[in-house]
């Protein structure tokens, strides 16, 4: 199989969510391409510090230049202060929203703080940091690129998931109304919607949530999808969105996830 390369020098990309799982793989990515990297995250740590440099210092060791910057993305404040620091390395070119929780509970035990925490995090998170990146891309008069984590859940329910598949399905209207406003100011917004990847999300997972989407790999599946989905198995899909190649795709929503939406 061929292979395409990012070439995404002389810009500047936020990731939030960038210290673990899918945000840090997609961060290395975007260093990798030559990228300026914030990563806007409420912690520096990855999930095994001693096997893994913190994002901005993995990126900076492979020759890339990165920042970290302490990021809660459920306060708006703090989506405009990282926002403000890009502006040191001519502002924000792309604005991966990919910050993210869940809660495991049935629909039934899903408490007001469990909903509000998920809420927050997710869909006002992702609101708010659209809203805070196409601002800055407007005033500075620059076009730019906007890219919303979602997920399969915002189409087709999970055990356990209620509450955080109403966040992804208001990611998705989101990124799609967003779009349809920003595309006169030369902004596209689209998501990325990951089926099951292995994070520190997934490891939280019940046996029946993670029955309920055929993720168990004991028995080798019969449908896809036919391994279990890794950080680095989005990385292109986010690469190709904010690329020059996909300039006439916006407010769509690009399914990675093996296969499970057809199984
Ligand atoms: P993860 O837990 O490995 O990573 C989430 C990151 O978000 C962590 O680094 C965490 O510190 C950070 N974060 C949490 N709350 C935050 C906040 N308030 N402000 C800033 N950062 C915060 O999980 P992941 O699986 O990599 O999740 C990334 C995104 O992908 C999430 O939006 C998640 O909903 C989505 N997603 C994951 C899966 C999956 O199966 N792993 C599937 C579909 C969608």
């Amino acid at each position: 199989m061929g292979s395409i390369t990012g070439d995404f020098e002389d810009e500047t990309v936020i990731v939030t969510g960038g210290s673990s799982g899918i945000g840090r793989a997609v961060a290395l990515a975007f260093g990798e391409a030559g990228a300026t990297v914030f990563n806007a995250d409420v912690r520096s740590d990855p999930k095994d510090l001693d096997s893994e440099a913190p994002t901005h210092e993995a990126i900076e060791e492979r020759g890339g230049e990165a920042e970290y910057v302490e990021t809660d993305v459920s306060e708006p404040d703090q989506l405009e202060a990282v926002v403000t620091a890009a502006h040191e390395f001519g502002g924000v070119d792309v604005m991966v929203n990919n910050a993210g929780v869940h809660v495991n509970r049935e629909f039934r035990e899903v408490s007001r703080e469990d909903f509000e925490t998920v809420r927050d995090v997710n869909s006002r998170g992702v609101f708010f940091g659209t809203q805070t990146a196409a601002e800055d891309m407007i005033e500075r008069d620059e076009p730019g690129v906007i890219l919303n984590t979602a997920s399969t859940t915002a189409i087709d329910p999970e055990w356990e998931h209620s509450h955080y598949a109403a966040t992804k399905g208001a990611i998705r209207m989101i990124t799609r109304s967003a779009a349809l406003e920003l595309a006169q100011h030369g902004i596209r917004v689209n998501s990325v919607a990951p089926g099951p990847i292995a994070t520190e999300i997934t490891e939280g997972w019940s046996e029946r949530a993670a029955e309920s989407v055929g993720s168990e790999e004991d028995e080798g599946p019969t449908t896809p999808p036919t391994r279990a989905g890794q950080p680095e198995d989005l990385t292109g899909a986010y690469l190709y969105l904010a690329s020059e190649q996909a300039d006439y795709v916006t407010g769509e929503q690009l399914q990675v996830d093996g296969g499970s939406q057809i199984a």
